[in-house]
């Protein structure tokens, strides 16, 4: 595959862009491989490229329902970020936030990481000592936040409402080294340097069955025929416990929409992400100009892939207290994802009670942040059989052994 670079461009600007070829194979099933992955949504797509980055197994199928990358990876609001408060959750978050600073350069694909800086506005006594704990935190896990001013919160973000008419801006808990990149761009990388590993995607072909055969798994049953498989691995965010069905298991998974809109494109106003979690609202502005709008998922299950006008109304009141401004611009468009939340708000990376069958699901509202740290872990897991160092707290057996990761908090808006 031809390395994407300044010079190409040139050559194919010169030559009237006729050379570039397709960013990844069209591939039909094999009878076999030794790895298959359900869902070619980041999780899925990180996962196969760190078993054949770091593990150097190749023999691996993707398999895809729909379009690559058109469940929620292509769906979310991309805010990067890993202030997470409990140790196992800063460590994988941290790490897919350094993977995230060198990703465009290891897949040659410009993933357009932008590490603009995130604020989580703290705007009740409770939020202060909530966040202040969490950069204590944070300190000691070696992940670079601070809690900052109100003056500093306006200084990085002049079109705050600090005096909001429920509650005031008391300040913030900041990090300098999150932000946000191209969502799609980050599933078509994985799925070009996958392809280009020799790899199988396959898209439009949705798993209907497990096949198993003395507790061990042994393929897929798909649209597009069976499929025999070493091992497999499930990553499908809010059908997990469909497929978990089907593989003879039940997970402590609801599955909620969650909303965000944008609205037109405006001149630049805003430089960093804001997070508003008492109103329940945030905000970042896109590079063409849109602002990038998220709220609250839905307060009940249901795989409605599509947004509603009460939480347009909710979010956008809740933000307009934060931001005056926006009172005056029109929202151009809504969109719905279907979230995989679990009763700690942290994820699953995990053998399952189905032999060489593993899961990576539970990321809920905040899952795109953590692609490339959870696809390492998963890999990692499906390679070994065992969980390495950044998936071992995330097992099944924590909710029966009550062993919970809580992240209500850090996760308290979805994003
Ligand atoms: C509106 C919204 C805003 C968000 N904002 C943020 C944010 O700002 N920051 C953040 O970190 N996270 C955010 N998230 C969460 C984040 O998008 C998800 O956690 C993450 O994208 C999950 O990725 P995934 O690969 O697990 O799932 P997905 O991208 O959903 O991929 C799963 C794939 O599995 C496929 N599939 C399902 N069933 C089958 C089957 N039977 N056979 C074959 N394929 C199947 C689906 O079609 C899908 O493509 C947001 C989510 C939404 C909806």
């Amino acid at each position: 595959m031809k390395h994407y670079s300044a010079f190409a461009i040139a050559r194919e600007a010169l030559r009237g862009h006729t050379g570039w070829e397709r960013a990844w194979r069209k591939a039909t099933p094999k009878k076999r491989y030794d790895v298959v992955i359900v869902g070619a949504g980041g999780h899925g797509l990180a996962t196969a490229y760190y078993l054949g980055r770091n593990h150097g197994i190749r023999n691996v199928a993707v398999l895809e329902k729909g379009w690559l990358g058109g469940g929620n990876t292509g769906r979310n609001t991309t805010i990067i970020r890993s202030n997470y408060l409990q140790d196992p959750s800063a460590a994988i978050y941290e790490k897919a936030r350094s993977l995230y600073e060198t990703m465009s350069q290891d897949l040659n694909y410009n993933v357009m990481y932008s590490p603009r800086g995130v604020m989580m506005l703290a705007q009740t006594e409770h939020e202060v000592r909530g966040y202040k704990r969490t950069a204590h935190a944070n300190a000691l896990q070696g992940v670079k936040t601070e809690f900052i001013s109100p003056a500093r919160v306006k200084e990085l973000c002049p079109i705050i409402e600090l005096r909001g008419p429920r509650y005031p801006v008391l300040g913030a808990l900041w990090q300098d080294r999150a932000g946000t990149a191209r969502h799609d761009a980050v599933a078509w990388g994985y799925a070009r340097a996958c392809s280009n590993m020799g790899m199988d995607i396959i898209q439009k072909c949705e798993v209907t069955g497990i096949r198993s055969e003395n507790g061990q798994v042994t393929g897929v049953t798909t649209t597009k025929g069976d499929i025999a498989c070493g091992k497999l691995g499930i990553v499908v965010a809010g059908h997990s416990g469909h497929l978990a069905d089907m593989a003879g298991f039940r997970l402590p998974i609801e599955s909620v929409a969650l909303q965000a809109l944008v609205s037109e494109p405006i001149k630049p106003c805003m430089d960093v992400v804001v997070m508003a979690n008492t109103v329940h609202g945030y905000m970042s502005q896109s590079d063409k100009g849109e602002m990038v709008i998220g709220g609250g998922a839905d307060g009940y299950n249901n795989y409605t892939q599509r947004g509603s006008f009460h939480h347009i109304e909710e979010t956008v009141r809740a933000l307009i207290e934060t931001f005056p401004m926006i009172s005056r611009l029109k929202m151009l468009r809504q969109w719905g994802g279907i979230v995989d939340m679990t009763g700690d708000r942290s994820p699953i990376i995990s053998k399952t009670p189905l032999g060489n069958c593993f899961i990576n699901c539970g990321w809920g509202t905040g899952g795109f942040k953590a692609i490339p740290g959870s696809g390492w872990a998963t890999a990692e897991l499906i390679a070994r059989g065992e969980p390495g160092p950044l998936a071992a707290a995330f097992g099944l057996e924590r909710f029966r052994e009550g062993r919970f990761i809580d992240e209500s908090v850090a996760a308290g808006v979805a994003h």
